[in-house]
């Protein structure tokens, strides 16, 4: 499935916009990407926080100065709208798109427009694999460039840069490093370590996107008696974890098998202990 709604208004072609949309020539949109979990025993859908991610989109409307005057409580009755008509019964990636529409200047603030699409996706939480990491030498976009607590499309250019440049490397993928020097986050996701079966992860003035799975985790780890530290970390003491994972709504968890040359254990019981918790809430289960 690949669907996509323009204003409101279903589409065929998802090829119609301007090429003189500044979204398009500058990447001035901000957006959501919000997992829709489907469970088929009691047939009913769950969207992932969704509440939390409208309020965060809400929020990145406002840092771009988007004059839009169509509210976020609209536009959760759209998506509904929008599910409900389209049937939908299986897992799938919901991307909502606020972008500077038409023939406009990066600066344009009235001409806004929204897209929803949804396409089938599926879940990896079963896989229990690994990847690898390096250390950037790419430094995160910060609070007084380009904040990341702004989910702008345009931030991930940064991410592109070192996400490309770690693979040319033969790693999986990249962790960023702070304008302060501190661990900051991966290039869609944010990181947990694990000591002694406590979990530690870079807190939010390390130049994070404050991810609705990170803040997840850390309310499900509670519910487990599972302590969170949120800290500043030193990429010089990575080597003083035992293991290390990513969390995000595309990547859910990942456990990560080495950074650089460190090598970290895998299948940590505290880690597996929150993906099976985490594995029952996205699909709507008390935990
Ligand atoms: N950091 C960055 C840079 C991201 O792009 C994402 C993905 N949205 C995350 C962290 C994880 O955020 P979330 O859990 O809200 O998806």
């Amino acid at each position: 499935m690949n669907i996509a709604y323009y204003n409101g208004k279903k589409i065929n072609n998802l090829n119609q916009i301007s090429i003189y949309n500044a979204s398009f020539l500058y990447g001035i949109n901000c957006f959501e990407g919000i997992r829709g979990y489907w469970n088929p025993e009691i047939a009913k859908m769950n969207l992932l926080d969704s509440d939390k991610h409208f309020e965060r989109l809400d929020n990145s409307i406002s840092h771009l100065r988007f004059n839009y005057n169509f509210n976020i409580k609209d536009l959760k009755i759209e998506l509904h709208d929008i599910l409900y008509a389209e049937k939908i019964e299986e897992n799938v990636y919901i991307r909502i798109t606020i972008f500077v529409d038409g023939e406009t200047s990066w600066s344009e603030q009235e001409s806004i427009s929204r897209i929803i699409s949804i396409r089938s996706i599926s879940s990896r939480l079963c896989l229990k694999n690994s990847i690898t990491m390096c250390f950037s030498n790419y430094r995160r976009i910060s609070n007084n460039s380009m904040p990341p607590s702004v989910k702008a499309g345009a931030n991930y250019l940064n991410s592109r840069y070192a996400l490309l440049d770690a693979i040319g490397k033969g790693y999986d993928g990249a962790i960023f490093i702070s304008q302060d020097g501190f661990i900051s986050e991966s290039t869609g996701s944010c990181i947990f370590f694990i000591k002694n079966n406590v979990l530690y992860t870079p807190n939010l003035e390390s130049d994070i996107l404050a991810s609705i799975t990170r803040e997840r985790i850390i309310i499900i780890a509670k519910k487990l008696g599972i302590i969170t530290i949120e800290k500043f970390i030193n990429p010089d003491s990575i080597r003083d974890y035992d293991s290390a994972f990513l969390v995000g709504t595309m990547i859910e968890l990942q456990q990560i098998s080495q950074i650089d040359n460190y090598q970290l254990d895998l299948d940590n019981p505290v880690f597996l202990q929150i993906s099976l918790a985490f594995e029952k809430y996205v699909y709507g289960f008390e935990i």
